[in-house]
């Protein structure tokens, strides 16, 4: 992907979502969303790359962006969740003022190992965020993470996988619209049209499906469905990992999919 860079005169939101597959490119484009968030220049698209303040951010030595993640166990693994511990450093360290900057960047590198525990420690910060302090939470996806810490966040997505995103987004779309058509008569028939589907596209729509929701949550009216409708399909995808078939799952779907 092309380099992240916000255009001049562009506001930030206090908490973003950097999601991508990708590790490394992730990771990369919240450094740089962290550098843009405490860049000093005023008429550039940031990070300017030229200021005292990017300097430093780019070379990763800013003293006010401050990394986190899952850590590595004593064989230099790196640990399967981030514990509320964490993010109790975090809602410590956050009430200090910024070293230098405007602001303080914490930036939480696997936020979607966060456990239950974690996420919701991290919601209460969210929603009431001390002053001068920003967040931008790198993800696999951002459907591991809460729909409340979902709907806080901005999301940004870095490189889709493209090959397999169109057709997973296409169906996911007519998926969803079948979700929320209210009746449960076209939702059944459309599962059934397509309950010859495997289950690898199965899984790519349930997948994207749930990444649409995360982008409709914030402006949707009915958060309530949205929430119902990503539990649905969380259960969808988890029987699908243990090889229950596309043609069960879509079963499910048509029968549990539009609330009695
Ligand atoms: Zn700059």
């Amino acid at each position: 992907m092309d380099k992240l860079s916000i255009p001049a005169g562009q506001n930030l939101a206090h908490a973003y979502i950097m999601a991508s597959p990708n590790e490394e490119q992730r990771n990369a484009a919240a450094a740089r969303l962290a550098a843009a968030m405490l860049c000093e220049s005023a008429d550039a698209a940031r990070p300017c790359g030229r200021c005292a303040a990017c300097r430093k951010s780019l070379q990763g030595i800013h003293p006010d962006i401050i990394y986190t993640g899952p850590g590595t166990d004593g064989q230099g693994r790196k640990k399967r969740e981030i514990t509320v511990d964490a993010v109790r450093a975090i809602t410590a360290d956050a009430l200090i003022v910024p070293n230098e900057a405007a602001r303080k960047v914490y930036v939480i590198q696997d936020a979607d190992v966060m456990n239950a525990q974690a996420q919701n420690a991290l919601l209460k910060l969210l929603e009431e965020p001390p002053e001068r302090v920003s967040f931008v939470l790198c993800a696999g996806s951002a459907s591991r993470l809460l729909p409340t810490v979902r709907s806080r966040c901005e999301l940004l997505r870095v490189n889709a996988d493209a090959a397999e995103s169109e057709e997973a987004s296409a169906d996911a779309k007519v998926l969803l619209g079948k979700l929320f058509s209210g009746s449960e008569c076209e939702l059944a028939e459309w599962c059934l049209t397509n309950d010859g589907m495997d289950n690898r596209r199965c899984e790519a729509m349930l997948r994207a499906a749930r990444e649409q929701l995360a982008d409709l949550l914030p402006r949707s009216r009915d958060r309530a469905a949205c929430v119902r409708a990503d539990a649905l399909l969380a259960r969808c995808a988890e029987y699908l990992s243990v090889n229950v078939s596309a043609k069960s799952v879509l079963g499910l779907i048509a029968v549990d999919g539009i609330e009695k």
